[in-house]
């Protein structure tokens, strides 16, 4: 199921053409209205009309997240990043605050519609609609994450349930209660709420559960996690990305694994070298930037989101165009762990931790001894004594094998490391 054919499977020229007339629309609304692209634009020698071609998009100057959060110190509370009148502005929301001080972001009537949007590309594409029941387990506090995904699964006419101000229980048996036929959730939570329904004698496989759709980590990208919630779940698991200061971007089709879809049809993507700025042809590996179309309200030009990924134009078999993350988000750009000199990233060890469906949970710390980073994992590990030996070994030797890793690994007792709703964080750095 598409959601806007025309756009999504449209040749890449079309697309383009789509691109640099709504850009330019953009940037016309925003100009001399918006202080903060204003300001950018000015000191960038540009005005809306030098924009001959969608070319010209690489001469516009980045928006880093640095720079959105200096705006808003120097002019509390919202910053300049605003195109209209502080009244036009309906809804309030923040970044989870993981990486510093949280991001205000606003939204007028219109860019919240246009959220919703975004949104319906999501679920369509996952083969969601009319009669679903969409239950969110999730709190529903200032985080943007799953309010607009509400809104969104409303508007194409499903039940929305939301889970907010429950426990993990109560979730479950409320899911159950309400018959609901869609999960949407982070891909860690997916499998806590599997872990508690068994603790509880629940058969969660035989729910009325058929899909399942996941942000806010990389995690439903990753195979062996996605093949594990599948599994818990009886259902289709689905990935999307997104972030509060950018809008829902990217989307996850039948076809798997093939790539996450970023959606072309209301953002612009460009990958570059993180260390140069310079663009990267499409294959190579780098920073993903993006400018969102239809966000009037609150744009960003340029956004540099700080992930990993490695993009592919050739068609889709789903018959879309639209080019795909393959692997969806690889990592963050400062994610990368260096273990005894190797340089990995931590969803290559979640990967394979995860290929273990006796690991229940697991954390690791990265720490320095004699001038070298070394790895310590905790395993959460169900079974006997010696059964837990076992896996521990067979762990040992898998990242030995596949990621030419040595680890230090010990056992943790069932229960005790930390459970995430939102944004894990397994992966520390002690210095
Ligand atoms: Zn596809």
């Amino acid at each position: 199921m598409y959601f806007n054919p025309e756009i999504e499977c449209a040749e890449r020229e079309i697309l383009i053409q789509y691109q640099f007339t709504r850009l330019r629309r953009l940037l016309r609304e925003i100009y001399q209205r918006n202080p903060f692209y204003t300001r950018k634009l000015k000191e960038a020698g540009i005005a809306p009309e030098d924009l001959s071609s969608l070319e010209y998009l690489s001469h516009l100057p980045f928006t880093t997240k640095s720079e959105l959060s200096q705006d808003q110190e120097d002019y509390p509370p919202y910053g300049t990043n605003l195109t209209y009148p502080l009244k036009e502005y309906v809804r309030y929301h923040q970044t989870s605050g993981t990486t510093g001080k949280p991001l205000r972001i606003l939204d007028t009537r219109e860019s919240w519609e246009w959220w919703i949007k975004c949104w319906n590309y999501i679920y369509l594409a996952a083969g969601v609609g009319w009669g679903d029941r969409v239950f969110f387990g999730f709190s529903f506090g200032p985080f943007i994450g799953f309010w607009s995904a509400f809104d969104g699964a409303q508007s194409i006419g499903c039940l929305g349930i939301s889970g907010g101000g429950l426990d993990s229980l109560q979730r479950l048996k409320l899911m159950l209660e309400t018959q609901a036929t869609v999960l949407v959730c982070t891909p860690s939570y997916a499998l806590r709420l599997a872990s508690i329904a068994e603790e509880n004698g629940i058969d969660i496989a035989k729910s009325s559960i058929r899909i399942t759709i996941h942000a806010g980590e990389p995690g439903a990208s990753i195979p062996a996690t996605k093949k594990k919630i599948e599994t818990a779940w009886g259902a289709k698991c689905f990935d999307h990305a997104g972030a509060t200061e950018v809008g829902a971007f990217g989307y996850e089709c039948s076809v798997q694994p093939g790539g996450i879809h970023l959606n072309e049809g209301e953002f612009i993507a460009e990958v570059i070298d993180p260390n140069t700025g310079k663009a990267l042809p499409a294959g190579r590996r780098g920073e993903l930037v993006i400018t969102n179309l239809g966000r009037w309200g609150t744009p960003v030009i340029r956004y540099r989101t700080g992930d990993l990924v490695e993009l592919n134009e050739d068609p889709c078999e789903c018959g879309r165009r639209f080019a795909r993350m393959m692997g969806g988000i690889l990592g963050r750009v400062d994610d990368m762990i260096t273990v005894r000199g190797v340089n990995i990233f931590p969803s290559a060890i979640e990967n394979i931790i995860r290929q273990f469906h006796q690991v229940e949970e697991f954390s690791a710390e990265i720490y320095r001894e004699k001038e070298m980073e070394e790895l310590h994992l905790k395993l959460e590990i169900k079974g006997s004594e010696e059964e837990k030996k076992q896996i521990q070994e067979k762990v040992f030797q898998a990242l030995r094998a596949q990621l030419n890793l040595r680890t230090h690994i010990t056992l943790a007792e069932p229960g005790s490391l930390p459970r995430f709703e939102m944004k894990a964080r397994r992966f520390k750095i002690i210095n």
